[in-house]
């Protein structure tokens, strides 16, 4: 059965972050992939300069209205990043309210990005439309610690019980991308935490709580969060009651692209030399065949 995502990112005309992080390994996985770009920008903001255009909530209904006049608006999926506009982010949520309705078993992935590292690189404002609006309609939630703990600052309790507060909010899937966390395997490993509560067929609740230890890079990567919500929505499809399994895969292909980028990087930059940004843009294309069959490298810990 044909599987079709409507993809709302940024667009880069050069390197990989947002819609170019996401649609090709999806496509390469046999998705069908709409894609709606937040953002035109020349390359991602880690650069030293960047230029381009922004959507606007307008636009964005626009191109939303013509998709709809042609009732080719039903999705199986939904997935959404980087948005640093209220107004767009509102016209978001009514996007999702009409999908849903359109098909009701309609799967909202929801990467929800604020900030890192105590840094908030959105506006503030778009804080309470996260709150509100859009972690309760979805339905696979993948904040990194910073985001998970802005939907709780006035928590002071645990990152897995965070987890469950984001479950009460509505997604039955949460993954913590990246924490600060201790591995239990050393300095060298960083650890995400993963989530999932599922109703059985019998109408029981079952709940799945997992721990990853990822092999740390000593490097900054971008568009690195675009890819993991693009591959946990892939392999989620196919392992949709077993995070596990799904995120064994996903953190594997985060693995095998992140090796096959820095190794690239190091050689152009040479001996020595840190490698530039430009020089760190994902290896993608060239990851083709672990994308479409990822040995399993990262071990998942059902805890
Ligand atoms: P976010 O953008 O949501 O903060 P990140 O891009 O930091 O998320 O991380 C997403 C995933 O990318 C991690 O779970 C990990 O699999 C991989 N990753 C990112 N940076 C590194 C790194 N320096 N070393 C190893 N893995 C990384
Ligand atoms: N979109 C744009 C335009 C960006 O500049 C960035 C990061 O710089 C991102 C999205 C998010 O990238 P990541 O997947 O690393 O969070
Ligand atoms: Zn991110």
């Amino acid at each position: 059965m044909e599987c079709r995502v409507l993809s709302i990112q940024s667009h880069v005309v050069r390197g990989y972050v947002g819609n170019k992080s996401a649609t090709f390994p999806l496509q390469v996985l046999g998705f069908e992939v709409d894609s709606i770009n937040s953002v035109q920008f020349s390359n991602h903001t880690g650069y030293a300069h960047w230029k381009g255009q922004v959507l606007t909530a307008e636009e964005l209904q626009v191109l939303y209205e013509g998709i709809k006049l042609n009732q080719v608006n039903r999705y199986d999926y939904i997935l959404t990043g980087y948005s640093r506009d209220n107004s767009f982010l509102e016209m978001v949520v009514d996007i999702i309210l009409e999908l849903k309705k359109t098909n009701p078993s309609l799967v909202y992935v929801c990467d929800p990005v604020m900030g890192d590292h105590g840094v908030m690189y959105v506006p503030e404002n778009l804080l309470p439309v996260y709150q509100e609006k859009i972690v309760p309609l979805s339905d696979i939630l993948t904040p990194n610690q910073f985001e998970a703990e802005k939907e709780h600052p006035r928590s002071l309790l645990f990152t897995a019980q965070v987890m469950e507060l984001l479950h009460k909010m509505g997604p039955g899937t949460v993954v913590l991308t990246s924490t600060d966390l201790p591995s239990k395997q050393g300095g060298k490993f960083l650890v995400a935490l993963g989530s999932q509560k599922t109703v059985k067929p019998d109408g029981s609740k079952t709940s799945q709580k997992i721990c990853m230890d990822i092999p740390k890079v000593d490097a900054v990567f971008v568009g690195t969060g675009d890819l993991f919500a693009a591959m946990l929505l892939a392999w989620t499809h196919h392992h949709p009651t077993d995070l596990k399994a799904a995120c064994e895969k996903t953190v594997s292909v985060m693995h095998h692209v992140i090796k096959r980028t820095i190794n690239y990087a190091n050689d152009v930059a040479g001996p020595g030399k840190k490698p530039s940004p430009a020089q760190l843009e994902l290896r993608m294309v060239q990851s083709k065949a672990d994308i479409e069959n990822p040995a399993i490298a990262v071990a998942v810990r059902v805890l």
